[in-house]
């Protein structure tokens, strides 16, 4: 507590209870209330609390937004019919609107919490950012920002987005929207491509290109128009220039290898170069001995003296 966005805990609680969630006393953190709900300890909602405003100081740098009122998370200790219900079969956590409530399945989060706490915090100050605005905002772009800040990307992400280009599963941003409704295969490709994209527009756009997107897209809501004014491409022009990029890798393998692969060629190198030099020395010792062998021209002269004087002796006086 203590904070000015707490004036709104009232509503909140008001909010929770009327969506089913624990009356409990929540554990509070400066931005967050934790609420611990079907079998959920009270340590877990502390330790949600403290992984949730670490996310907090992350998401918010990276999206360029500071929500003043308080997020809700509710915690799930164990299977619940009321959070089967609201959240999709394949997620641990999800944010339901209008209040904006963090739901997550502690039991089913097998990867570590802070992705999955992170991810949702994502979404919920990606909302705040844009109010009624949200609406206008593709779910590809939602989910590739919340997954792409909740983690480190690293090369083999890098690696699985090239198989998804390589096997022609790479969709254009409008069937992508209608890929995240589909089977669990879809599912995880669409979630997948959308971190690669906001990676990409990342790469591409400078690293505060999501917090000069989401500042356009809360004067104008529509989000074509601000990811052109703000990097100066549509969504049509950054998959395919995401796709295009991609494809040329794929083209030339040595642009995608690590650092390790390219000292190991750079060492194979070194050492085909070391024997070839070892070779060539070989073979000028060898030269030069083998002139060292023959007669030098003053002792081929010196013979042919010889010859004559000997010829002349014998053909001498008879
Ligand atoms: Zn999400």
């Amino acid at each position: 507590m203590g904070c000015a966005g707490w004036g709104a805990a009232a509503a909140l609680a008001f909010a929770l209870h009327a969506a089913g969630a624990a009356a409990e006393e929540p554990a509070t953190t400066k931005h967050f209330a934790v609420y611990a709900e079907a079998g959920a300890s009270a340590r877990q909602a502390r330790r949600v609390g403290g992984l949730a405003e670490r996310a907090f100081e992350h998401v918010t740098g990276r999206l360029g937004y500071l929500p003043s009122e308080p997020i809700a998370i509710v915690l799930y200790g164990q299977r619940d019919e009321f959070f089967d219900k609201v959240v999709p079969p394949h997620a641990v956590g999800a944010v339901a609107a209008p209040h904006n409530i963090v739901r997550i399945a502690v039991w089913r989060s097998r990867d570590g919490l802070y992705p999955v706490v992170a991810h949702e915090v994502s979404h919920v100050v990606l909302a705040r950012a844009l109010g009624g605005n949200v609406n206008e905002c593709p779910r590809w772009f939602n989910e590739g920002v919340a997954t792409w800040v909740s983690r480190v990307w690293t090369p083999a992400d890098e690696a699985q987005a090239e198989e998804l280009v390589r096997g022609g599963r790479a969709l254009a941003p409008l069937a992508l929207d209608s890929a995240f409704y589909g089977g669990d295969e879809e599912v995880g490709g669409a979630y997948l491509q959308s971190a690669a994209m906001v990676e990409y527009l990342t790469r591409v756009g400078g690293s505060d290109a999501i917090a000069r997107i989401l500042r356009e897209m809360r004067r104008h809501p529509d989000f074509d128009s601000a990811l052109e004014r703000a990097v100066g491409l549509t969504q049509e022009q950054l998959y395919q220039d995401w796709l295009g990029e991609l494809g040329r890798r794929l083209h030339w393998p040595w642009e995608r290898m690590d650092a390790d692969a390219l000292i190991f060629i750079a060492l194979g190198l070194l050492a085909v170069f070391a024997a070839m030099r070892v070779l060539y020395q070989r073979w000028r010792w060898r030269r030069e001995h083998d002139d060292e062998d023959a007669l030098s021209q003053e002792e081929i002269e010196r013979a042919r003296e010889l010859e004559d004087l000997y010829y002349s002796e014998s053909e001498g006086p008879h």
